[in-house]
């Protein structure tokens, strides 16, 4: 199987399927300098395309395909859709977006900059390469950016660089320190970097949150690693039959 990963959801599937005796390669993009790497082979960097990847796929001699990078990384997922159709059977893991948040809901980055311009201290976690809208919006506020690898950021901003999961006493103690006055994220879901969101609402920070690109259509989609791993597994159980 080939796992397209860069998620924890990726690792706990490549963990289930490894245990469970099956051949796993995980695709990681290359992004991170010190990734967190799950068992089974792992190729590191971009295919080259939907052309890359479905080559790839052939040359690896891989079966199936399992799309279980982060909700809002569209382009690899798009590429996967295309790549395997006619090909191999393909699904998609993907987590379920964070429900029951008091949150502006906004369709892309530019909306969201658009409405925390209108804060003074505006906190952003939206990810180092989500941040260009926010550097043309929100250049000259006091704006706190916390990204997991180095970034160039305006001069009057602060950086923070550090990587999930967060705890709500953390993430409490860090919304009062730095005085923010409101709080954006994309809607990633997930359980790693939910506590900003409890903390916000405690401390009555009012929250931004960009909603999802659409996933990829007619691909079928799994919410956990589990369901994808009885997939997975499925799909080797046909084949064993047919041969
Ligand atoms: P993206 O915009 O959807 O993809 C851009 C390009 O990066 C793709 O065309 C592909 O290059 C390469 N790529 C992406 N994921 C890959 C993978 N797993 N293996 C090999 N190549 C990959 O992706 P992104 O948003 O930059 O995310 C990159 C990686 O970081 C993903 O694996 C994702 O799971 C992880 N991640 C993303 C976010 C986020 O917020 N976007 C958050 C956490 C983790 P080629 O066209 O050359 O094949």
């Amino acid at each position: 199987m080939l796992l397209l990963g860069g998620t924890g959801e990726a690792r706990a599937l490549a963990g289930l399927l490894v245990g469970a005796g099956a051949s796993v390669t995980t695709s990681l993009a290359g992004r991170v300098s010190r990734p967190a790497l799950p068992v089974g082979e792992v190729r590191i960097g971009g295919f080259g395309g939907v052309a890359g990847l479905r080559q790839a796929v052939l040359d690896g001699g891989f079966d199936v395909v399992v799309d279980a990078t982060h909700p809002f990384a569209a382009t690899i997922s798009a590429h996967a859709a295309q790549a395997c159709a006619d090909l191999v059977p393909l699904l998609r893991l993907q987590r379920p977006g964070w429900e029951g948040v008091r949150a502006t809901r906004v369709g892309s980055h530019a909306e969201a900059a658009a409405v925390a311009a209108r804060y003074r201290r505006p906190f952003l976690t939206v990810g180092r390469q989500s941040l260009d809208d926010f550097r043309s919006a929100l250049g000259a506020h006091p704006a706190v950016a916390r990204v997991v690898e180095p970034t160039e950021v305006p001069e009057a901003w602060t950086l923070l660089r550090s990587r999930g999961p967060y705890t709500l006493e953390g993430e409490l103690a860090l919304v009062q320190e730095l005085g923010v006055d409101v709080l954006v994220s994309k809607d990633s879901g997930g359980d790693l970097t939910r506590p900003k969101l409890e903390a916000a609402a405690r401390l009555g920070v009012p929250v931004v949150l960009v909603d999802r690109p659409p996933p990829p259509a007619g691909v079928s989609t799994v919410a956990t690693p589990e369901l994808a791993a009885a997939w997975v597994l499925e799909q080797q159980d046909g084949r064993e039959v047919q041969q």
